[in-house]
């Protein structure tokens, strides 16, 4: 594992929802949803066909964040 700060808990995630203005929230890392989400595939297919598979290569950790309050979820890239 990198040294990513919010797995690592050097930084907390602060984002708003884009459509509610609720805190988005951390919900850990992408790898260890994908396995569940993939049959419901709700993730954008185009963020994973374009990030995930490089994001070794480029040292970042993909994360999924979600909002509590109207549902919305994001993938954020963060450099370790
Ligand atoms: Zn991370
Ligand atoms: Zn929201």
């Amino acid at each position: 594992m990198g040294m990513c700060p919010l797995c690592n808990g050097f930084e907390i995630l602060q984002l708003a929802c884009p459509n509610c203005g609720n805190g988005l929230e951390d919900s850990g890392r992408l790898m260890d949803y994908y396995d569940d989400y993939s049959p419901y595939m709700p993730i954008d297919q185009m963020k994973l066909e374009d990030g995930y598979p490089t994001d070794e290569r480029l040292g970042q950790c993909p994360h999924l964040c979600k909002c509590q309050n109207c549902g919305y979820d994001e993938i954020k890239f963060v450099n370790e």
